[in-house]
């Protein structure tokens, strides 16, 4: 499974941070960020390979843009 974190999109509300704050983070550039992923192959996107989406999927949820994609 792979976690899309579309960046140029999210307005760092922190939404994710507090559902799943063992995944997610906000970054000095105010925006959030997915520990451990690498940069995606779109451009102002990262993205991480996992097994386990754990609560990165209430994030995925609750995310108000829309912007944290989850692909199975
Ligand atoms: S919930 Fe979405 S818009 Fe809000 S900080 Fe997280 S990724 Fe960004």
């Amino acid at each position: 499974m792979k976690i899309i974190h579309e960046i140029e999109k999210c307005i760092g509300c922190g939404s994710c941070v507090a559902v799943c704050p063992a995944n997610w983070e906000i970054g000095d550039d105010s925006k959030a960020h997915l520990l451990g992923a690498k940069k995606g192959s779109v451009d102002g996107s990262e993205e991480l390979e996992t097994e386990q989406i754990g609560c990165s999927q209430d994030a995925a949820d609750i995310c108000p843009v829309q912007c944290i994609k989850i692909k199975k």
